[in-house]
C-alpha cells in the first residue's frame, strides 16, 4: 500500500527535501558557511540523474527530432541583447515587503496563493476572477492597486501576521557584473536570465551553417540566472538554474500550428518519464508576456500543488525582429518554396532541468508500508524511471568468501564500461538491497553460490522486489534493453 497519500503534504516535502541531502542528491551551496539563499550543489547521485535527464532531453530534440539542430551558446553576451530582448526594461517582478517581519514577497505570487485557497475550497469562480483582476492591473502596471488587491484580501504575511505591507515595487530580477579589466573601458555585462536569446541571436549562424530549412529548431542546455526575489520550496525556485530550451522557426502565419503541435509532443514526453496523467495539466496564460500570441504552461502536481515545470510559447517574430533593429544586422530568411524573404516566427519550448529533477525526485518517492499494525516496516524507495535512475544496477555477492566477490567483480568490470554500476559486499545483502532502493537503483544482483556452478545471478527489481534468476551473460543485453531510452521514445512514437 503506497502511504504517500497519507503524509500531509508539507511533511511528504521536507521528507523528500531530506532524503535528497542524505543520499547524495542535492546540497545547499557553500553549507559550511550556512548556506547562499537559493543556490544547490548536486551530489554523485544527484549529478547522475540530472546528466541523465539532460542527456534524454537533448536526445529527443536533436535525434528523435530531424529538423532540430542543438547550440552550447555562452552566458555573457553583448549587453545591448538584453535592450532588444526587453529584459532590461521589463524583466522585473512586482515586490513588496511586510514592514513588522522584514520579509519580502512577490506580490503576484501572494494573490496567486490566496487564489489556490479559493480554488482548493471549491470556489473556482472567486479564484478565477482574482487572478483575472490581478492579472488586469500588472498589465496596466497599476502597482498601488495591486496593494490595495492584497489589503482588500486581508492577505497577511505568514511569518509576522500582520498585513502592513510597504508599497509595492518594481524589480529587475538579472544579474550584472563588469567585464574587462578596470584599467580598460569596462562594461556592465549581465548574466543571461535565459539561454533563448544566444539560439536567436545565432539564428542565421545555425542555419547557414547546418543548412537548416524552415520549419527547424535549434535546441540548448545551458545556466541561467535570476535573482528571485522569493527563493522557495527548494530547488523548484533557484537563483542560479538550468534550462533546456527550443526555439522552433516557422513560417509566418503557421506559428499556431506549430505551438498546437509542440504543446501536445511536450506533455507526451513528460508521460513518457512515468508521470501519471492526473498529476499533470496544462495551464493556458490569461496575461501574455509582450512578445507572445499565445502560452501554456505544463503544470506538475508537487506536494505544495500544481506548479510550471515547462513554458510552452508563440513568441511571434518579436525577438528577431528587435534583434534586426537593435543590431541593424538583417535577420532573415529566403524561403524558395514561397519566393520570399522574411523574418521566421518561433514556438519555443522551455523547460528547467532543476524543476523537472525535483519533478522526477516527488514522484519518485515512495514509502510503502507492510506487515502487522503492530510491527509494520517501511520501505521507502525512489521509482525513478531506469533510463533515469543515477544507478542502473548494484552488483553484490552474497558472502564475502567462497569465490564469489571474484565472480562479482567479474561482471561488475564488464559491465561498467556501458552502465553505472555498483559493486558492494559489506553488510548483509537485505541492507545493501535497502541502501539501493533509497538511491532508486532498478535492479540488484546477487551473486550466489549457484551462479558459480550454473552463471546464473538473481535479479531483484526495486518496486516490486520480485526476483528472477537470469544467465550472467545476458546482464548487458538486459540492462541494455531496460534502461535504455527506447523504453521513453517508443512511447513518442
Ligand atoms: P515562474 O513563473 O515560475 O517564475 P517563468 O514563467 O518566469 O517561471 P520561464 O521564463 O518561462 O519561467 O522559464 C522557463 C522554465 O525555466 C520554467 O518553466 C521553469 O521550469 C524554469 N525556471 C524559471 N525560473 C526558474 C528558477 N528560478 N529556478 C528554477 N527553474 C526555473
Amino acid at each position: 500500500m503506497a502511504k504517500n497519500e497519507k503524509i500531509p503534504e508539507n511533511t511528504l516535502f521536507k521528507d523528500i527535501v531530506s532524503h535528497a541531502k542524505e543520499y547524495g542528491f542535492v546540497f545547499q551551496s557553500s553549507e559550511i558557511y550556512d548556506g547562499l539563499q537559493a543556490v544547490y550543489d548536486y551530489g554523485p547521485f544527484g549529478s547522475e540523474l540530472k546528466k541523465n535527464i539532460k542527456e534524454l532531453w537533448w536526445n529527443t530534440m536533436t535525434r528523435f527530432n530531424d529538423d532540430i539542430v542543438g547550440l552550447d551558446s555562452a552566458i555573457f553576451m553583448h549587453p545591448d541583447t538584453w535592450k532588444a530582448s526587453g529584459h532590461i526594461d521589463s524583466f522585473n517582478d512586482p515586490m513588496i515587503d511586510n514592514k513588522d517581519s522584514k520579509k519580502r514577497y512577490r506580490a503576484d505570487v501572494l494573490l496567486e496563493e490566496k487564489a489556490a485557497l479559493y480554488e482548493k475550497a471549491g470556489d473556482l469562480e472567486k479564484s478565477a476572477a482574482l487572478l483575472k483582476k490581478m492579472g488586469q492591473l500588472l498589465e496596466a502596471e497599476d502597482l498601488n492597486a495591486v496593494r490595495e488587491l492584497i489589503v482588500a484580501e486581508e492577505i497577511v504575511c505568514p511569518v509576522s501576521g500582520t498585513a502592513n505591507w510597504t508599497e509595492v515595487r518594481q524589480f529587475n530580477l538579472m544579474f550584472s557584473t563588469q567585464i574587462g579589466s578596470l584599467a580598460e573601458d569596462s562594461n556592465k555585462v549581465y548574466l543571461r536570465p535565459e539561454t533563448a536569446q544566444g539560439i536567436f541571436v545565432n539564428f542565421l549562424n545555425v542555419q547557414k551553417s547546418a543548412r537548416m530549412k524552415i520549419p527547424f529548431g535549434i535546441a540548448q542546455i545551458g545556466k541561467a540566472f535570476r535573482n528571485e526575489i522569493v527563493a522557495r520550496q527548494f530547488i523548484f525556485r533557484m537563483r542560479e538554474f538550468e534550462q533546456m530550451e527550443m526555439q522552433f522557426f516557422v513560417r509566418p502565419g503557421e506559428e499556431l500550428e506549430w505551438y498546437a503541435k509542440w504543446r501536445d509532443m511536450r506533455m507526451q514526453w513528460h508521460k513518457a518519464l512515468g508521470i501519471p496523467e492526473n498529476k499533470l495539466r496544462f495551464h493556458d496564460h490569461d496575461k501574455l508576456a509582450h512578445y507572445a500570441n499565445a502560452a501554456v504552461d505544463v503544470e506538475f502536481e508537487f506536494p505544495f500543488g500544481f506548479k510550471e515545470v515547462e513554458g510552452i510559447h508563440s513568441r511571434t517574430d518579436f525577438d528577431l525582429r528587435s534583434h534586426q533593429e537593435v543590431s541593424k544586422k538583417k535577420i532573415q530568411y529566403f524561403d524558395p518554396e514561397v519566393n520570399k524573404n522574411y523574418i521566421p516566427y518561433v514556438v519555443e519550448t522551455s523547460v528547467g532541468c532543476d524543476r523537472l529533477f525535483l519533478m522526477l525526485l516527488c514522484n519518485a518517492y515512495t514509502e510503502e508500508t507492510s506487515g502487522e499494525e503492530e510491527n509494520q516496516k517501511t520501505r521507502i524507495y525512489l521509482k525513478f524511471h531506469p533510463a533515469l535512475a543515477p544507478v542502473k544496477a548494484a552488483i553484490l555477492p552474497l558472502t564475502k568468501k567462497d569465490g564469489l566477490p571474484e565472480k562479482g567483480q567479474e561482471i561488475y568490470k564488464k559491465l561498467k564500461r556501458n552502465f553505472n554500476v555498483i559493486y558492494e559486499e559489506a553488510a548483509s545483502i537485505g541492507k545493501r538491497y535497502t541502501r539501493q532502493d533509497l538511491i532508486g537503483t532498478p535492479y540488484c544482483i546477487a551473486i550466489d553460490h549457484q551462479t558459480l556452478e550454473d552463471n546464473t545471478v538473481t535479479i531483484r527489481h526495486r518496486d516490486s522486489t520480485s526476483q528472477e534468476r537470469i544467465n550472467a551473460d545476458a546482464l548487458e543485453e538486459f540492462l541494455h534493453k531496460e534502461c535504455s531510452f527506447n523504453q521513453i521514445f517508443d512511447q513518442l512514437d
